[in-house]
């Protein structure tokens, strides 16, 4: 009819004509068209689908509620009782407490690795290892894996590769390129980056994610909502735009924060100084608007002060959308010898100017 933007089929069911035709979409045509039913597929879902596929360069994508949907989907579909997965310590926290405390109450065990150091990840494999799930870089502390390496020693065991990917985007790193089997994204977060909806998205080969739609998504009941995916289909309109914007604002105040005396160190992959520059600059194109940075002082007090102090970073978990957040963490990773409080900040589209006068007046209270 002409429109340029797309329609929505906020559709459950999709009727036909004569029952072989239905029976032939539930058996022949998971991903559809047809259509038959939209816990399955949906044709508004398929619009972002093939856009993220397209641009992530994987045969097929497929949509879930959640990023964390996407997590458990694709590592559910990777295990079975007695199954061991390698992953990072540092990685999404909801995705660790899902291997650590849910999936071995079915009998799956997990090795968590730094990841720094490709050896120690590899030594960690075992003869039940069927995953190895990585996030680069991970989540809080930035740190990346040698992804390439990793993959093409998985696919010689015939071990199967996940990496979450939201932090890059698929602009960024297209780890499918890279031997990865399936690649997961936050698409609450840069993808639809409004702010206003949660979604994940699965990419892979179509052999593969026609499996996870006949049982994961099929059986599970985790598939994104058509209304979602409509908002998702706009904000990937102007995934370029933003993101570019994103990571200019970003490696200004990064660069400024790296140089201020109140702070002992900036975790920024785009950094100069950031440990693994040589990984970086061979495997991803650009970098984005979210790091952390740690304060010298390690008072609680005077680190909540700081965060409070903020006016355009707002306090807020999650990240991608307009608006700039602050939150400030302990953590505690494998190498540490001593828990570590980390401000992760994540730079919006506001005016760079106005970030870092909001920055300015805050930082004496790390010091007071
Ligand atoms: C937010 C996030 C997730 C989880 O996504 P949701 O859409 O919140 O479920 C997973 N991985 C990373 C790196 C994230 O930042």
């Amino acid at each position: 009819m002409g429109g340029v933007a797309p329609p929505i089929f906020p559709s459950s069911l999709f009727v036909f004509e004569k029952l072989d035709d239905l029976h032939s979409a539930m058996a022949d045509h998971p991903f559809g068209p047809p259509h038959h039913y939209s816990r399955v597929s949906n044709p508004t879902l398929a619009y972002a689908e093939d856009k993220i596929a397209a641009i992530e360069g994987s045969e097929k994508c497929i949509l879930t509620g959640s990023g964390q949907g996407a997590i458990t989907t694709a590592m559910i579909a990777n295990v079975q009782a007695g199954s061991h997965v390698v992953t990072l310590d540092t990685i999404y926290g909801p995705a660790r407490v899902f291997l650590s405390e849910y999936m071995a109450r079915f009998g799956v065990t997990t090795t968590y690795v730094t990841g720094l150091d490709t050896d120690e990840l590899l030594d960690a494999v075992k003869p039940e290892t069927t995953l190895i799930y990585l996030e680069s870089p991970s989540s809080l502390l930035f740190r990346l894996q040698d992804v390439r390496k990793i993959a093409s020693f998985a696919k010689e065991k015939g071990i199967v590769t996940a990496i979450d990917n939201t932090y890059n985007t698929p602009l960024h790193m297209n780890p499918i390129s890279m031997g990865i089997d399936i690649v997961v994204h936050s698409a609450t977060k840069y993808l639809a980056g409004h702010s206003d909806i949660t979604a994940g998205a699965v990419c892979g080969s179509r052999e593969r994610l026609e499996s996870m739609t006949r049982y994961e998504l099929n059986l599970l009941g985790t598939i994104l909502h058509p209304f979602s995916a409509w908002l998702l289909n706009r904000g990937l309109r102007t995934l370029n735009l933003r993101l570019a914007r994103h990571e200019s604002t970003a490696n200004l105040i990064a660069g400024w924060i790296a140089t201020r005396p109140e702070v002992e160190r900036v975790h920024h992959v785009s950094l100069p100084c950031f440990p693994q520059r040589e990984l970086y600059l061979q495997m991803m194109s650009g970098s984005g608007g979210l790091f952390s940075f740690e304060p010298k002082t390690q008072d609680p007090q005077k680190i909540k002060r700081f965060v409070d102090s903020l006016e355009l970073f707002q306090r807020g978990v999650s990240w991608g959308g307009f608006e700039s957040l602050a939150v400030a963490l302990q953590q505690q990773p494998l190498d540490y010898s001593e828990p570590k409080w980390l401000v992760r900040l994540f730079c919006g589209l506001e005016e760079p100017d106005d970030l870092m006068r909001d920055l300015q007046p805050a930082w004496p209270r790390l010091s007071d």
